[in-house]
């Protein structure tokens, strides 16, 4: 070994030295800034009751209420029409993200007559057709003795499966309870699950076992590697297009507000990632993350790379640390999840999103053929969470062809462990 060469060695040791100094006081910073932005967050924004006094008019024009009361709490009109607030009667529903409080009215008959959404905390791209006045007018007219189910007499939203399961649960449940509870009507009680919904997290974790049972094969079984490709294809088709549910940092926010779910999947994804966080580091970058293997194949493309110097590459890559502990402190200070919404991949997936969202989507998908997975080096929330979570990990050396461009002897948390380079220690 040359002078040279070993004084590269030695840099290299000290960066690595460096990097896990960083990374543990990375994730104190983290750590701190949640805790100390939620506890502000608690009282400077603490969780309003939404006033639906206003929207009386909207849901029942003409009519004159008398004030709210009886149980479940409603409003009466002399002419027998109730209007009431689902969270007052159905509170354990929710949708993705938290319940979906509505403004119901009912007449006396149990038939709906007017409805409207107060506030729901659902990802805006994914469930933009579900709140139109178009969607929400197919339950004007239902009646508490209809089903009131998606795929019966509700049509379904392929890319927003959850929430509008739980719309629609919202809107029978609480409906059928006032009917009962204030007008006496006899209802049905056929509550079931949708089909779909079981299908779509029993489909994510056998993808994901998948995946992780060729991750660990692929250690020891360098003939195997193709199958990381094949996994990639699965996490694009399925997980992006197909359950458009992707991992998220609004899961992980909303999960940190308590904003929790009612959907199986939810509890899937967050669990899934995060035990093969502990026991694999970014595993689901580099095995199911449908955007990663969207940039990763087009970074495949033969086109000459752009040549980064080294402190240029490690200056952008802790961009991305920066960006979360921004935005975590602006979410958790505000309490409002949908601040933390910069995932490009969330327009992508949802087939929704303004003019600025599609360009950034298009920008980071056609940079890769210059510079492969800019956006998972530089910029993705779920990268710089997922790699300040992983633990340190022998073995990987890098190769010349990395896909995520890491020099020798990477840095664990930029290793999204393809398998390519790793040796048994
Ligand atoms: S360091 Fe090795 S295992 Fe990690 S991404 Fe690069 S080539 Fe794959």
């Amino acid at each position: 070994m040359t002078d040279k060469q070993t004084e590269l060695m030695h840099r290299l040791q000290v960066d690595h030295i460096a990097f896990f100094e960083n990374m543990t006081r990375l994730r104190i910073s983290l750590l701190l800034i949640t805790v100390i932005s939620s506890i502000a967050g608690y009282s400077i924004s603490p969780e309003m009751k939404v006033d639906e006094k206003p929207y009386l008019k909207e849901v029942a024009p003409d009519t004159v209420f008398s004030g709210k009361g009886g149980d479940p709490p409603h409003y009466l009109s002399k002419s027998g029409t109730a209007a009431f607030n689902t969270f007052d009667v159905v509170p354990a529903i929710r949708g993705y993200a938290g319940p979906i409080k509505l403004l119901l009215a009912l007449d006396s008959g149990g038939t709906i007559t007017g409805l409207k959404i107060l506030e729901h905390k659902e990802t805006k791209n994914y469930v933009h057709y579900m709140v139109s006045p178009d969607y929400l007018r197919q339950f004007l007219g239902k009646n508490v003795k209809d089903p009131i189910m998606i795929d019966t007499d509700i049509d379904a939203i392929s890319r927003a499966t959850e929430s509008v399961q739980a719309l629609a649960k919202t809107v029978r449940v609480s409906s059928r309870k006032i009917a009962s509870q204030v007008y006496g009507l006899e209802v049905r009680s056929d509550e079931r699950g949708g089909q779909s919904v079981i299908t779509g997290w029993v489909i994510y974790l056998i993808l994901f076992l998948s995946a992780f049972t060729f991750y660990y094969i692929t250690r020891s079984s360098r003939e195997l590697l193709r199958a990381r490709d094949f996994s990639l294809v699965l996490g694009i088709l399925i997980i992006g297009f197909y359950l458009a549910a992707p991992f998220s940092i609004l899961n992980v926010f909303n999960f940190i507000l308590f904003r929790h779910s009612s959907a199986i999947i939810w509890y899937v994804i967050i669990f899934s990632t995060f035990l093969s966080v502990v026991l694999a580091g970014r595993f689901y970058c580099g095995w199911l993350c449908p955007f990663g293997a969207l940039a990763e194949f087009i970074g495949r493309m033969p086109f000459r790379k752009w040549e980064l110097s080294v402190t240029t590459d490690d200056t952008w890559r802790r961009v991305k640390y920066l960006l979360l502990c921004l935005i975590a402190m602006v979410v958790f200070v505000s309490r409002q999840s949908e601040y933390g919404n910069y995932e490009t991949y969330v327009a992508l997936f949802a087939f929704h999103g303004n003019t600025l969202m599609w360009l950034l989507v298009a920008l980071m998908l056609l940079i890769n053929v210059r510079v492969e997975r800019f956006w998972c080096r530089y910029l993705c929330p779920v990268a710089a969470l997922t790699g300040m979570l992983s633990r340190k990990a022998g073995g990987y050396v890098s190769t010349k062809d990395c896909p995520m461009g890491n020099r020798q002897n990477p840095l664990i948390s930029e290793c999204i462990r393809c398998n390519r380079c790793y040796r048994k220690e």
